[in-house]
């Protein structure tokens, strides 16, 4: 474990970044709601994201507590981590007025999302789905043919699954979410 006023550094800034989203214009067009910025360990090897905040999440200001988030939740304790050890959050840190955010919405959170990477410095970077492949890493990763797959990049990992929603709406997808989250213990 590193040590604890490191910890406590980070938490402060990780707030600092917070703050910001809640007083970022950029990011509120289109959208509505409370802002979702994360949430976990600020000294986490590994973090979850996503794609953007759904109602629920919008109207409590956390990230996945919906269905989705449920299954996630539920997903990361059965590999074996816990989530008070983990980082959950988005490249899109407000709910998207049409549901799915635009190109613009996902280039501009990756800004905060940078932010809270450099941060948290985590030892791994679980990408969920298509829309979290491209908001961390800038370019068009086909998540059918890299899921379960660990790549490198500067010195960071990053490992892809699907989104959890996708999980819910096709059972065949969630089998492949289970196998590749149980591959992920033995990888951090
Ligand atoms: N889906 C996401 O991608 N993020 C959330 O916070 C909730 C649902």
């Amino acid at each position: 474990m590193k040590p604890q006023n490191h910890c406590m550094n980070k938490a402060a800034r990780l707030e600092k970044v917070a703050i910001e989203i809640e007083k970022c214009e950029v990011c509120k067009v289109g959208k509505s709601g409370k802002a979702v910025s994360g949430e976990g360990n600020p000294d986490a090897d590994i973090i979850f994201v996503g794609e953007a905040p759904g109602r629920q999440e919008a109207e409590s200001g956390r990230p996945f507590i919906g269905r989705s988030g449920q299954l996630l939740r539920k997903l990361i304790r059965g590999s074996g981590l816990k989530e008070e050890n983990v980082f959950i959050t988005s490249p899109v840190k407000y709910l998207p007025d049409k549901g799915t955010p635009t190109p613009a919405d996902i280039v501009h959170g990756k800004t905060h999302l940078d932010q809270q990477l450099k941060i948290i410095e985590p030892k791994f970077v679980v990408l969920l789905g298509n829309v979290a492949a491209r908001g961390v890493l800038g370019e068009k990763i086909a998540i059918t043919q890299m899921h379960g797959k660990t790549i490198e990049r500067d010195g960071s990992r990053y490992y892809f699954t699907f989104h959890p929603a996708a999980g819910l709406r096709f059972p065949p997808i969630k089998k492949l979410i289970e196998e590749d989250f149980k591959k992920l213990k033995n990888l951090v």
